[in-house]
């Protein structure tokens, strides 16, 4: 902003460091750069960031993000400072004098990006500062958010329609890794998005190999999975924060190093847990389902669960967390009727509306469908997503071991939650 502006290509090579940008990448940052709103739907570890992070360096004025937590916001704030960005947030957690300090240079042109929370960019006072200021571009990241379909939903998320008509002249960037078609409609609509171009990438994970397991033991299932992953580092997803003491605790038993992480753990020990799988080789994190969103680790070569999530937008988001660095990753799931009748009963029990309900059974039997599969699995996710694949990946347990999916277990799996299924209604 206060330097002379440069190319895309220039920034890319002399900010961030790298020679050429992704598929589709270098297409995004052209159209958001000459002032044209965009949806990016690419899947995790594509490299969104950039898309609306080299067009804010490019153009005049500050780039405001959007970013639904924290301690997304942190990561990439100071990621950008190391790379010599002019980068700032405005939270709830600075002082007074601070946020004055980057609300004074973001008026003097002296910011190239600014974080914000949904809540926080609504409220009056933001609303005023921002149209007393040069900007860029709005960029409104993990968008999925906006959506009730989706498994993000924040109602904060909603009202970030109002920007484009506070704001119709600034470019409006969004972008997801969930592309299912109805969390797409959403996002159009309530971002008023109708005349921004989509750049969509496929959403195979080619390195990313899957494997359903049907559940016997699980503790035991386990250690042999990762004993294949010696001194690699992975996530264990567990569905409550008991199971996720009591497995992590059980694995240290074994002689695996592996921390525990959920919601519940103090503070401190969460964000030292964090630290210490984010910066160390062949930890494994032990964690729910509240680990994970915006982490940027690319050498997570294997992601495990040892509980049912509740959709593929869920499975996909939580399974590719891994290898982001495009090498061989593996994820691994324990899979019985027990999950299908602990999660229907969650639906069931939870305080949800019926018409929710009604959205999250749909989205969970989705889930078992692919459990299911006597196909390839890769197929049947981007099948979910809207994305035709010939089948045959070669790089899931359904298409290596094709034979032994026929030895009635999947039958009699299939009639059980049939009759199930029946019973319920
Ligand atoms: P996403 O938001 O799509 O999940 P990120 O923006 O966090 O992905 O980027 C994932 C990783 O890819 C980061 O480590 C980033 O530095 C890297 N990356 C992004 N674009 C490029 C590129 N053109 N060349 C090499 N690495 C890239
Ligand atoms: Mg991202």
């Amino acid at each position: 902003t206060t330097t002379a502006r440069r190319s895309p290509k220039a920034v890319l090579k002399e900010v961030f460091g790298f020679d050429s940008f992704r598929p589709l990448q270098g297409e995004v940052v052209e159209h958001v750069a000459g002032g044209g709103n965009a949806l990016v739907l690419f899947p995790t570890g594509r490299g969104k960031s950039l898309c609306f992070q080299i067009p804010a360096i490019c153009r005049h004025g500050v780039g405001i993000v959007v970013s639904p937590l924290l301690a997304l916001i942190h990561d990439q704030v100071e990621a950008l400072r190391q790379a010599g960005v002019a980068a700032a947030a405005l939270h709830s957690g600075l002082g007074a004098d601070e946020a004055y300090a980057v609300r004074d240079a973001a008026r003097d042109g002296a910011l190239d990006l600014l974080y914000v929370t949904p809540e926080r960019l609504l409220t009056p006072a933001f609303l005023d500062f921002l149209a007393g200021i040069d900007i860029a571009l709005f960029a409104i990241d993990e968008a999925h958010c906006v959506s009730q379909w989706g498994h993000d939903f924040r109602p904060e998320y909603a009202g970030l329609g109002r920007l484009g008509e506070l704001f119709p002249d600034i470019p409006l960037i969004a972008l997801t890794a969930t592309a299912d078609p109805r969390t797409r409609e959403d996002i159009v609509r309530s971002l008023r998005l109708e005349d921004a171009r989509i750049f969509e990438s496929s959403f195979d994970r080619p390195n990313i190999s899957y494997t359903i397991t049907e559940r016997a033991e699980p503790r035991r299932q386990l250690i042999d999975f990762l004993a294949r992953h010696k001194g690699a580092s992975g996530i264990v997803y567990c569905l409550s924060r008991r199971s996720v003491e009591e497995t992590a605790e059980w694995l240290t038993t074994k002689g695996i190093r592996a921390l525990p992480y959920h919601a519940g753990l103090d503070g401190r020990i969460r964000a030292a847990n964090q630290n210490a799988f984010l910066r160390e080789d062949g930890l494994v994190l032990v964690a729910t389902v509240a680990f994970g969103m915006g982490i940027d680790k690319p050498d997570v070569r294997f992601v495990a669960h040892m509980d049912l999530p509740s959709s593929v937008e869920a499975y996909y988001q939580e399974t590719g967390r891994a290898g982001r660095d495009g090498l061989p990753a593996e994820a691994f799931m324990v899979f019985g009727t027990k999950d299908v009748l602990l999660r229907r009963r969650m639906i069931d029990e939870g305080s949800a509306p019926d018409t929710v309900k009604r959205v999250e059974r749909a989205k969970l039997e989705a889930l078992i469908g692919i459990c299911e599969t006597c196909d390839c699995r890769r197929q049947a996710i981007l099948r979910h997503f809207g994305e035709a694949h010939p089948g045959h990946c070669m790089n899931c347990d359904t298409c290596r071991e094709p034979v032994e999916r026929f030895d009635g277990t999947v039958a009699a799996q299939k009639l059980l939650s049939a009759i199930v299924r029946t019973g319920e209604r």
